[in-house]
Order: C-alpha cells, then sequence, then structure tokens
C-alpha cells in the first residue's frame, strides 16, 4: 500500500521547531498588547463572495489560487453555498466589523489575527500552500480617525518595533502611495496609454496585463522588462493633492521616530482594495520570497462588500517567512543548533517486569508522584516500570537534568534517590521535600 504524505504545499511542523513558532506568536502578542491591539478570530472558510468582492476578481489570488467547492445542502431547506478557504484575512475580518457592526461604537477598533491561511501557489522555499500570517487591521469610521496618516505611521512603527524584538536583522521597509481609487484609476490609463507603444517589447504576461490590468506590469520581474518598466510614469505623478499630503505626513510621522524606509514607486501589490499607503517589508536573506510582511490603506474596502464607509490599514506577516528569517541568522550567527529543552526529573518507577501487581502498583505511583511535582510547576518526564536501571538512565539522560529513583524500597521509605546528570552527585530525597529540591 503506498504510504500517505503531507499534502503538496502543506506540511508538519515538529519540535522543537515549533518551539520557534510558539516564541514569535508570544513576542508579537505582546508587542500588540502594547499598541492596544485586541485577538480577532474569524472561521477559516467564508462565502466565496466575500474574496471575490473585496479582494478582487482580476487578482491572481482570486482569479488562480483559490481552494474553492460547492457545499451542498444538507436539507430542502438550505442552498449549496460556493465556500472558499481564507486566502488572507483581511476581508473577514472586514466581513466581521460589518456583521458586529463595530463602527457603531463610534471607535477605532485595532485588531490582530494569527492563523492558517490557504492559496494553491507554486510550493518553493518560503511560499507554501498553507501558511501562516499574523495581520492586524485598524478600521473605523471617519470620525475615529481611521483616515489619518498618524494611523499609517503608528502601524508601521509598530511593525518596526516587532521586527526588532524578535532579533530579525537588516530588514527593509518599501513604501509608496497608490492615491485614491480615482488616482488609480487616473494612472491606470496614463500606464496603459504608456505601454500600448512598448507592450509588444515585452513579456507576455505583460502584454497580457498592459490591456487587463496595467498596474500589474510594475510586479514584472522578467530581466529584460526592467528598463522598459522603470521609464514608464510613476505613480506619484497621478496623485491628487489629498493624496499627496497624506503620503507626506506619513512619511514625516516616520522621519520623526526614526523608522527608516525607501520609497518603491513600483510597490502596487497584489490585492485590488488597496489605496493611498502600501508597504512591503523585504529581508535579504529569503531568496526569491524576500516579502516578509506587506500591506495597506483600504479605505473603499468596507463599502465594497457591502458596509458602511470604514477607512483601515494593515498588514499580514508570513510567519513561516520570519521562522526562515530567524533560523538563517542563527546559523549565521553560529548559534548552537536548537536543542530541545532539558525537563525538571524523569521520573523512573522500577518494577519487575515479571509481577504484573508489583508493576501495576509502582507504575501508578509513578503517575500520582508526577501529577504532585507537575501541579507544583515542574516539568517531568515519566518512565516505565518495565524499564531496567540501565535503560532508565539512558532514558532520562537525553530528556532531563535529574533522574528520579522510585523503587519499591522508595514507596515504602518514601525517601527518594535523585541523580543529578551534571554534576553526578547521588542524593537521598525525603518525598515532602522533593519540589524544593528539584525546583533549585
Ligand atoms: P500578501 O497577503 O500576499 O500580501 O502576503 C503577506 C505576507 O504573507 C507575505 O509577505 C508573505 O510573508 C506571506 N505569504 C504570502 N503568501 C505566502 C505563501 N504562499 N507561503 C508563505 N508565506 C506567504
Amino acid at each position: 500500500m503506498s504510504t500517505l504524505k503531507a499534502v503538496r504545499g502543506t506540511r508538519d511542523l515538529l519540535p522543537p521547531e515549533t518551539a520557534l513558532w510558539n516564541r514569535i506568536e508570544a513576542t508579537a502578542r505582546t508587542v500588540f498588547a502594547r499598541y492596544n491591539f485586541g485577538e480577532i478570530r474569524t472561521p477559516i472558510f467564508e462565502d466565496t463572495g466575500l474574496f471575490a468582492r473585496g479582494v478582487g476578481e482580476e487578482t491572481d489570488i482570486v482569479s488562480k489560487e483559490m481552494y474553492t467547492w460547492e457545499d451542498r445542502a444538507r436539507a430542502q431547506s438550505e442552498k449549496s453555498q460556493s465556500l472558499t478557504l481564507r486566502p488572507e484575512n483581511t476581508a473577514g475580518v472586514v466581513r466581521a466589523y460589518i456583521e458586529h457592526k463595530l463602527g457603531e461604537t463610534g471607535q477605532l477598533q485595532k485588531l490582530y489575527y494569527i492563523g492558517p491561511q490557504f492559496r494553491r501557489e507554486r510550493p518553493q522555499k518560503g511560499r507554501y500552500r498553507q501558511f501562516s500570517q499574523i495581520g492586524a487591521e485598524v478600521i473605523g469610521p471617519p470620525s475615529a480617525g481611521s483616515e489619518s496618516p498618524l494611523r499609517d505611521a503608528e502601524v508601521l512603527e509598530m511593525l518596526a518595533t516587532l521586527l526588532d524584538e524578535l532579533g530579525i536583522q537588516g530588514w527593509t521597509l518599501h513604501i509608496n502611495s497608490v492615491g485614491s481609487a480615482a488616482d488609480r484609476a487616473r494612472y491606470n490609463d496614463t500606464l496603459r496609454a504608456a505601454l500600448a507603444p512598448v507592450a509588444s517589447q515585452m513579456c507576455e504576461d505583460c502584454q497580457r496585463r498592459a490591456v487587463t490590468n496595467p498596474l500589474r506590469v510594475l510586479d514584472c520581474k522578467v530581466p529584460e522588462d526592467q528598463p522598459i518598466i522603470d521609464a514608464l510614469p510613476k505613480i506619484s505623478d497621478s496623485l491628487d493633492l489629498e493624496s499627496k499630503k497624506h503620503f507626506a505626513a506619513v512619511l514625516a510621522a516616520l522621519d520623526a521616530s526614526s523608522v527608516p524606509y525607501t520609497r518603491n514607486h513600483r510597490l502596487v501589490r497584489g490585492l485590488d482594495y488597496y489605496t493611498r499607503t502600501t508597504f512591503e517589508f523585504t529581508h535579504g536573506g529569503l531568496g526569491a520570497q524576500n516579502a516578509l510582511l506587506g500591506g495597506g490603506r483600504y479605505d473603499g474596502l468596507s463599502e465594497a462588500i457591502g458596509g458602511p464607509k470604514a477607512p483601515g490599514i494593515g498588514f499580514a506577516m508570513g510567519l513561516d517567512r520570519l521562522v526562515l528569517t530567524i533560523q538563517n541568522q542563527l546559523v549565521q550567527n553560529s548559534a548552537p543548533p536548537q536543542v530541545a529543552q532539558l525537563v525538571d526529573a524523569f521520573i523512573a518507577p522500577l518494577g519487575d517486569a515479571k509481577n504484573e501487581e508489583a508493576l501495576t502498583k509502582i507504575n501508578a505511583a509513578a503517575l500520582a508522584l508526577a501529577r504532585e511535582l507537575r501541579r507544583a510547576g515542574l516539568s517531568i518526564e515519566l518512565g516505565d516500570g518495565t524499564f531496567r536501571l540501565k535503560k532508565s538512565f539512558e532514558a532520562a539522560d537525553k530528556v532531563a537534568r535529574r533522574i528520579v529513583i522510585l523503587g519499591e524500597d522508595e514507596l515504602a521509605s518514601g525517601i527518594l534517590t535523585v541523580k543529578d546528570f551534571a554534576s553526578g552527585t547521588q542524593t537521598k530525597v525525603p518525598r515532602a521535600e522533593l519540589v524544593s529540591f528539584l525546583s533549585s
């Protein structure tokens, strides 16, 4: 029979690597709390229409990469429904914002999420079909200040702080403004006109995009196309005065808080909902998939999915890529490889494998002792009464700092033998003193 494996583009995360994932998530939660963000958890699948309308039919994500299925009705009263595994979380957050009428509080909503997303992309290092994102959104009615450039700058400053606290060195913040929906439409026309005479010299994708979605030409990575793209009109020249002022204010606030950035005229991002500020943090150590995170402002998204006016700004960062970056850094700094943490003690019940009754008794006593020690906050590994002393020592030495021997004599006397592997010392410890002894 052929063996079953994790599906292409998905993978298992095992210890000790999962400890690094947990550390990153814990750091993110701590930083978000300092900026007064609260956690939101939305469902992993949603009505397909949410992404079609929220992310945009024309985008690669919606047109090629979604896991969509027709969910059959289970009763005559139900209708079948097209459902999709979420390819990103902003649309879900904004749907929840609308559904729970969060705008009616009149306050800015500052929400973060951590969880899996799904896209049928071509898998490669740093690109998976199930991947995890940490993201956050600041959204609310305009009266709550949701359109303010200060919100954009604060989110970017928070990200710079988070990456610094995660110990990620050498990131670059790329920033641009794609203006209002009207600015973008104007720029699209300018670009289409500028592309018309040169498109035939470009790659096949660009020839198509030049007609269907000229903005996407700016994402092209084909080397031969780059001189042509560099010579195209820049979006900054198509921005109206309001958008220009907004962008200048974002940059001024970043300058004031010494957050370094690079202006990148080509950063228009893959999702249709972006307006004004767009940004990406990249890292050189990641190879082709060098984007650690991306985001931007989406002032029209709520209305696009049937909600009230609710401007917002947010980002999503790839947890898988954060982990890769940190692992690469550890290798470069020749830090010791990640090792599993040793537990405080290994309890070795010593029984007679042939005497089932005695074995059951000593194993049961060992579990009771482990329960007592774990409840006192110690980390404990539990052996098995069938192990001989030698096997118990070998097993314990791999995972624990000390071994606690629990044989029939120890059970009767209440005095246990503890051996410390680092010092090699062996000590007799009364059971009542075991917690404090092992805690030292
Ligand atoms: P996006 O929603 O495309 O802007 O993605 C935001 C971030 O999520 C990217 O910067 C990546 O770090 C991460 N990301 C996006 N797609 C994938 C993927 N297929 N595999 C791993 N990480 C991804």
